[in-house]
C-alpha cells in the first residue's frame, strides 16, 4: 500500500494519520493526521510506535528515515465525543443532501431560524440546503416557507459522522468532491474502517 509515494513527492504530502493507544484514528473529522515534522519528533521522543511507513526516505547528515505513514500513542488519549462544529461535519451530518430537496450540489448552510431574527449558527439551527433552497427559503421562517426539511438538525456523536463516512466512501459523489479525502483514504484506508 505504500507504493504510490516516491521520492520525488514533496514532504508536504507525507502527512501521518495518528492512531490512538488502542489503534483507532484520535479522530475522523477532521482525521487526525500530523505533518512530517511532528511525526518525526514523536518518533524521537519515543511518543509514538511506527505502524506503516511510506517509501519516502528523509535525510540529514546523521540520519536517514523512511517517513512514517501510520503511527500509534503509546498513551491513550481520552477521545473527543462531540465533533466540532464545521462546514464539512455538518454537510456529512446531513450526508451531503439538501434538507428541502434531496439535491447534493451546490450545497450551502442555511439558518433554520434566520440570522436576521437571531438564529445562531450551531448544530441545531443549520441544516445542509442547495443555494436553489436557500434562496427559496431566503429571510422566512420555516413555517412560513411552504418547505419541509428532511431531519431537524442536531449536535451528532463521532459514531454518527464516522458511520456517515464510511457509506459515503466509494460513492463517486464522496470521491470526486473531495479529492483529498481520496487520496488520504487510498494510503490509510487500512486503518480506517
Ligand atoms: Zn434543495
Amino acid at each position: 500500500m505504500n507504493n504510490f509515494i516516491d521520492q520525488d513527492v514533496s514532504l508536504e504530502k507525507c502527512p501521518a494519520l495518528v492512531l490512538n493507544a488502542d489503534y483507532r484514528p484520535l479522530s475522523y473529522y477532521p482525521l487526525s493526521l500530523w505533518s512530517w515534522q511532528d511525526t518525526v519528533k514523536s518518533v524521537f521522543l519515543d511518543r509514538v510506535i511506527i505502524v506503516s511507513n511510506y517509501d519516502r526516505v528523509v535525510r540529514s547528515p546523521s540520519f536517514n528515515m523512511q517517513l512514517p505513514s501510520v503511527i500509534a500513542l503509546k498513551d491513550y488519549i481520552v477521545p473527543q465525543s462531540k465533533p466540532s462544529f464545521t462546514r464539512f461535519n455538518v454537510f456529512l451530518r446531513d450526508k451531503f443532501s439538501c434538507q428541502y430537496c434531496g439535491s447534493n450540489e451546490e450545497l450551502t448552510f442555511d439558518h433554520l431560524l434566520p440570522r436576521s431574527k437571531g438564529g445562531e449558527t450551531n448544530w441545531d439551527n443549520v441544516v445542509t440546503a442547495c443555494s436553489a433552497c436557500n434562496v427559496k427559503k431566503g429571510g422566512k421562517l420555516l413555517k412560513l416557507s411552504g418547505m419541509k426539511l428532511a431531519q431537524h438538525p442536531y449536535q451528532p456523536s463521532t459514531e454518527d459522522l464516522h458511520r456517515n463516512g464510511k457509506a459515503f466512501f466509494g460513492s463517486s459523489f464522496f470521491i470526486s468532491n473531495i479529492l483529498m479525502m481520496k487520496l488520504i483514504f487510498s494510503e490509510f484506508y487500512n486503518f480506517l474502517f
